[in-house]
């Protein structure tokens, strides 16, 4: 298995080494000629994702992932990764990938409460630590999204199909159990 990790902008490293303590393949997708075939799966990390929407266009990159999106290849959006997913921002009038069917609202927890840490039950998963950074929260969940997670009564996970998408930073823990979920969402396992 090889997945690819948009390192455009933002907190791909961690990604990186999350896929390597688990023994998964990954390549850095920087540039058009990086996304080429042979990806089982794609990671778009946390960062800001204005500024990774802009440089998606300005790199040739965008129509491409798209349109793989779109045919069904797996993708794990982590933060900004989940706002560039989503079909809908309530405080946004960017749309970037628009593949899951869900409204985000962007910077959600304000500026001062923006980042903190805790604790959640993940579906199928269990107890999991997670790491907000002036992230995103959900604020409706359309018919094809399932909820996997909720922190405080907001929705923090979602899932739809080959679409997996997390409000939170799992790859800056040491549990490496939301990236293994992705494997298995790839494998067809879940
Ligand atoms: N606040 C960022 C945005 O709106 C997301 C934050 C993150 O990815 N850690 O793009």
């Amino acid at each position: 298995m090889k997945i690819g990790v948009f390192a455009l902008q933002g907190a791909f490293l961690e990604h990186e080494q999350a896929l390597s303590r688990l023994g998964v393949e990954w390549r850095e997708i920087r540039r058009r000629t990086d996304f080429t075939d042979g990806l089982d799966g794609i990671i778009l990390p946390g960062g800001e994702s204005t500024t990774q929407g802009k440089l998606l266009h300005e790199e040739g990159l965008f129509e491409p992932v798209k349109e793989a999106i779109d045919g069904g290849l797996p993708v794990f959006g982590t933060c900004a990764g989940m706002i560039l997913l989503a079909e809908k921002l309530s405080n946004d009038q960017n749309v970037y990938f628009g593949a899951l069917n869900v409204t985000v609202k962007r910077n959600a927890y304000g500026r001062q409460l923006g980042s903190f840490r805790t604790e959640l039950d993940f579906k199928g998963i269990g107890r999991i630590p997670a790491v907000f950074i002036r992230g995103p929260y959900v604020e409706e969940v359309g018919k094809k999204a399932d909820v996997l997670a909720s922190v405080d009564g907001n929705v923090v996970a979602v899932r739809q199909k080959h679409l997996l998408a997390t409000s939170f930073h799992p790859e800056i823990t040491d549990d490496l159990r939301v990236h293994a979920y992705f494997t298995d969402v790839i494998r067809g396992k879940i």
